[in-house]
């Protein structure tokens, strides 16, 4: 917030060297939201540039994406930004979402394609009002220049970057164009997928660079906090590398939960140390709804909060 205002994501740039943001997905229960704004209580201490929401596959979770990013606005001093699928879901649909959003003050969005969800036999993208998420990104780009939302520059836009490639599309060189399009569409920033290498972080910012990309790259850091959910993260961040020095250093532990959270949280402290040296524009840690681990990292890197590193 600035002001009292919730900030465009352009210009946390021009504020912060390097931003700091949490992820979160929506609870399903009364439970989960409770035990989830204890966490987001805990971490608003470290004064994030924003924090953000997903959105279940197909738009599964769109009432609970938009339930819980309004309450993080109503009741705490954060920057919500809601992530918005396209997959399965129509131009009307996606405009009432904007209009919405627009009223309540959300100033950005995370604009992607989405995969269809689990189980959908015989869906065909093509058959989608919006393919691609470029055409997601003109279209909400189109919006504010409407004048549908009260910031004269429209919503602020994020979209997807994949370090290590997307695994839908295997011919890296076209990919990049894709990534292209999804800038000129008006995107005004990118957050990866997460990475346990910086290399390939470093090699991507290098290739956007190449490819004519300018927009800020948020880095995608998710501290492994058990080996489930390491997993779980295997699976859904499809393509994700794990190194062997950090398989060498899981092994090492006995297997127990804590010592492999020990590992991982260290893993995470260093890609971010090393990212802070390597002037990221910004860190987005994957919180998993849940506050230790972001504190942990904070904590050994011997800051109070973001702005510190501001
Ligand atoms: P796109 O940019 O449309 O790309 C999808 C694929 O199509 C890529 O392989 C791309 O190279 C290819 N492509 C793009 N344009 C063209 C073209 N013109 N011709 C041919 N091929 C093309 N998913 C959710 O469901 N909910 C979430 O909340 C969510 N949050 C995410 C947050 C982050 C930071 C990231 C990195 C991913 C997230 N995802 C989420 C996953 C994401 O939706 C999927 O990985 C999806 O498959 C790709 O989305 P995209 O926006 O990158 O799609």
């Amino acid at each position: 917030m600035r002001d009292g205002r919730p900030m465009h994501i352009r210009d946390m740039f021009e504020k912060h060297r390097t931003t700091f943001s949490f992820e979160f997905f929506p609870p399903k229960t009364a439970e989960g939201a409770d035990s989830l704004f204890a966490e987001i209580a805990a971490l608003e201490q470290l004064k994030p540039t924003f924090v953000s929401a997903t959105y279940g596959a197909g738009g599964s979770t769109r009432e609970l994406t938009r339930e819980l990013v309004v309450r993080i606005k109503r009741e705490t001093s954060l920057t919500p930004v809601p992530h918005l699928t396209c997959v399965c879901q129509d131009d009307r649909v996606v405009g009432e979402i904007l209009e919405q959003y627009a009223r309540e003050g959300i100033t950005n969005i995370l604009a992607l394609r989405g995969d269809p969800p689990a189980g959908m036999e015989g869906y065909d993208p093509a058959s989608d009002h919006f393919e691609y998420a470029a055409e997601l990104v003109k279209f909400i780009r189109e919006f504010g220049e409407k004048g549908n939302h009260p910031d004269k520059r429209g919503f602020g836009i994020g979209v997807a970057g994949f370090p290590e490639g997307h695994p839908g599309c295997p011919n890296r060189m076209a990919e990049m164009e894709h990534l292209k399009a999804k800038v000129d569409a008006g995107a005004d920033a990118i957050i990866t997928q997460l990475f346990f290498d910086n290399r390939d972080l470093y090699d991507f910012r290098d290739r956007c660079e190449l490819a004519g990309i300018k927009i800020p790259i948020i880095a995608g850091v998710m501290p492994i906090t058990s080996v489930k959910g390491m997993r779980r993260m295997a699976e859904l961040a499809l393509g994700a590398r794990y190194p062997a020095p950090l398989m060498r250093a899981l092994n090492r532990t006995d297997g127990s939960n804590e010592a492999v959270r020990r590992v991982g949280v260290h893993w995470a402290t260093e890609q971010c140390r090393d990212l802070l040296d390597h002037k990221a524009a910004g860190i987005h840690l994957y919180t998993l709804n849940k506050s230790t681990a972001t504190r942990e990292i904070y904590r050994t890197l011997g800051v109070k909060d973001s702005l510190a590193l501001a």
